[in-house]
């Protein structure tokens, strides 16, 4: 036997041991014609989109009410008020009767079931999965974002209506301009396809990406924020997003700091930290 051979056969049993096959056989044998569907993963992404909204929304309403939570509020003189929580809510609303309803119709009408494999992802695929997706959008949003920045023309146009407020919160995530929302799509579905990934890698991929966003803009900073839970400051979270809309030529990638830092457009978020040992 070959040693390439016996590699074979090790990650071969290595794989029909993943802790996701029983998860992936119940999903599969019980829900298979739905998770077929082209207008699954849209289906899913909006419906997470406003579930993990849900509770950053319910703590901007109680504000002050609710001191265990409003102290690691990051910017907590400046508050979402109703009237921005229904622009935001409208906005939302109209890019996806406008834009995703047409494209999920789209894929829905010319885009075959996808077929689903047998075999689940192990647990390294999945994780490997969605940590190589997060990192490449990172890249593509990095540069789409600077240049929205730096070319005046393509910011007025395209961005600016995401920057109409300095204090993020959880709904002001989806306040985006058509193009921006369509090239976001547009990464978020590819990759997973360029990457080769199983659809339960890209499905996590999906909810990680949607709840991250999220996250990004909720405008809170708490003990479990992303930044926090990820060392040596690998992650921006919340508080590096919430700088860019503070001082909007700085902390350009959405996720990561690391292409900040190589280009010299970071910016130290690490201030917004301490704001909350005034409380
Ligand atoms: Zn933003
Ligand atoms: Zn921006």
């Amino acid at each position: 036997m070959s040693l390439a051979h016996f590699g074979e056969l090790i990650w071969e049993s290595y794989r029909q041991d993943s802790i996701l096959q029983p998860l992936w056989d119940y999903l599969r044998l019980h829900h298979c014609d739905t998770l077929r569907s082209p207008l699954f993963p849209v289906f899913l992404s909006v419906s997470s989109y406003f579930i993990f909204c849900l509770p950053y929304l319910l703590c901007d309403i109680m504000g002050d009410r609710w001191p265990a939570v409003y102290r690691y509020k990051i910017q907590p003189s400046k508050m979402p008020t109703h009237t921005m929580f229904l622009r935001c809510a409208s906005i939302t609303l109209r890019n996806h009767i406008l834009l995703v309803f047409p494209a999920a119709v789209a894929q829905w009408a010319w885009r075959p079931p996808i077929p689903l494999p047998e075999q689940a992802p192990t647990l390294l695929e999945l994780v490997g999965g969605v940590a190589g997706n997060l990192l490449l959008f990172d890249l593509q949003y990095f540069i789409w974002h600077l240049l929205h920045h730096k070319v005046r023309w393509l910011y007025v146009t395209f961005h600016a209506i995401h920057h109409e407020y300095s204090a993020p919160f959880a709904l002001a995530t989806q306040c985006l301009g058509g193009w921006e929302l369509v090239t976001v799509g547009f990464w978020t579905t590819l990759n997973p396809v360029l990457m080769r990934c199983h659809l339960l890698t890209t499905w996590a991929f999906m909810l990680a990406h949607v709840y991250v966003s999220v996250e990004d803009h909720c405008g809170y900073d708490f003990p479990w924020s992303t930044s926090r839970l990820i060392p040596f400051g690998i992650y921006g979270g919340p508080s590096k997003h919430d700088v860019h809309h503070q001082k909007p030529n700085t902390n350009f990638a959405p996720h990561f700091s690391h292409w900040d830092k190589l280009l010299g457009t970071h910016a130290d978020f690490s201030f917004v930290k301490s704001q909350e040992k005034i409380y």
